[in-house]
């Protein structure tokens, strides 16, 4: 339901974090209070919690110093702990990028992987709120395999830097339903859901590794990582809320990307506007016919009902609906692909963009990173065509950090 709130979700144990049955991390304002109100404490101890959860980001309760001491003593006794994720293990790439493992706590064997990309990925490049710059057609070959730097500790940048361009890219499940023929992530298959906490948290995480000021820098969210969001829709929607109302990052920066989940896109539709992100397709294909053969979830939800639910998703003003297409060498990179594309997207008549991702390679999968030349075709036949096209760059290519590359690389 939208705007409904996180209420003691975590005792779910179907929704593990960390083997910790009590994270209060997770919790909202509201949840905390109820909580505070059933113990006979004061309402106003909850917004308390969640300040220094959200906006502090403490680590363990002995460091809510607005709280008594009597108080959190007694959190504590009653098993309460912050049990907010964190990062086990960071992987630096050449370019900047860094992957980070994401543990959910000591007892949970799954870590999940989440993005930074200081400079962005040109993704957001066209957007509204515009932060990307370039979007140059640079395809460096790929040298993956090559894990990097393991250290977990911030690698001490300086605080003078400015991150309006960076980006977090976030994970929503532990690998991925959806079986896409070219993402690496679907070779893991579902794992399992995370929670709001468990999403909220790699944000919160790697927002303290770089010292983010949220207030004054302007991140990005791409909720791109591994996993489907719309079919763990309940406990994403929950962590924007979060992130929105309690951590104060804009939804105007973040962006979810679906797969083309047609009753998840319907209940997004009935979001209110100033909770629920940026919305973006992967639409590709040209067609429904190449569409199912590399994205077999279109034979449930061919294009025209993803549009159709697309249809129905109130815009804010200026606000574009962004198609991602993935370039596979000789299957979806032809000059009559982009054609195509080009037909597509404006018979939708939706305000929109394409962003072009050339295809990140992965072991065992087949198919080719097409030649940089094709990529910037078909860029210039879409623009020909009056539709926005953007390139995404490879980010962490070498790390296995890009796009679809996502599945808990530890080892090389
Ligand atoms: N599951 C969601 C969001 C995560 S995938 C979705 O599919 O939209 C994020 C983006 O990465 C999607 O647009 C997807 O098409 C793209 N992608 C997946 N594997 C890729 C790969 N190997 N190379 C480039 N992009 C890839
Ligand atoms: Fe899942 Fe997205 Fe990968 Fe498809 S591209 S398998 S939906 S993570």
């Amino acid at each position: 339901m939208p705007g409904k709130s996180n209420r003691l979700l975590p005792l779910d144990a179907s929704s593990p974090s960390g083997g910790c049955r009590k994270p209060l991390f997770g919790l909202d304002a509201e949840s905390l209070a109820a909580y505070m109100a059933e113990i006979g404490e004061p309402v106003w101890r909850g917004v308390q919690v969640s300040e220094a959860l959200y906006r502090q980001w403490v680590n363990d309760i002995s460091e809510i110093t607005t709280l008594p001491k009597s108080l959190r003593l007694r959190l504590v006794a009653e098993g309460w702990q912050i049990a907010r994720p964190a990062i086990a293990k960071a992987f630096q790439s050449s370019d900047g990028t860094e992957r980070y493992l994401v543990e959910c706590g000591p007892a949970d064997p799954l870590a999940v992987e989440t993005v930074w990309m200081p400079d962005g990925d040109g993704g957001e490049a066209g957007d509204e709120n515009e932060t990307g710059e370039s979007h140059d057609l640079r395809c460096p070959g790929s040298r993956f395999w090559d894990p990097g730097n393991h250290d977990p500790q911030p690698t001490g940048r300086s605080r003078k830097q400015d991150w309006r361009r960076a980006t977090i890219c976030v994970s929503s499940q532990v690998g991925c339903a959806v079986n896409c023929q070219f993402c690496l992530t679907a070779k893991l298959g579902l794992q399992r859901n995370l929670n709001a906490g468990e999403i909220a948290g790699q944000v919160v995480a790697v927002l303290e590794r770089h010292a983010v000021r949220v207030d004054r820098d302007r991140v990005n969210l791409v909720f791109m990582g591994m996993g489907e969001p719309f079919l763990n829709y309940d406990n994403f929607m929950a962590a924007v809320r979060l992130l929105v109302r309690e951590v104060g990052l804009s939804p105007l920066r973040m962006t979810v990307s679906t797969s083309g989940i047609v009753p998840g896109i319907e209940r997004f539709a009935q979001e209110p506007l100033d909770l629920r992100p940026k919305l973006a397709i992967s639409l590709n294909a040209p067609n429904d016919h190449i569409r199912a053969e590399v994205m077999p979830i279109n034979r449930k939800w061919p294009i025209g009902e993803v549009i159709d639910a697309v249809r129905r998703v109130p815009l804010r003003p200026r606000e574009r609906i962004t198609f991602e297409y993935v370039l596979l060498a000789g299957v979806t990179d032809r000059p009559e692909h982009a054609r195509e594309v080009a037909r597509l997207v404006r018979r939708t008549g939706l305000p929109a963009k394409v962003n072009l991702i050339a295809w990140n390679p992965g072991p065992g999968i087949v198919y080719k990173t097409p030649e940089s030349g094709s990529v910037e075709a078909f860029q210039h036949t879409l623009a020909g065509a009056g539709i926005p096209a953007y390139v995404r760059q490879p980010r962490g290519r070498d790390i296995f950090a890009a796009c679809g590359q996502l599945k808990r690389t530890v080892e090389g």
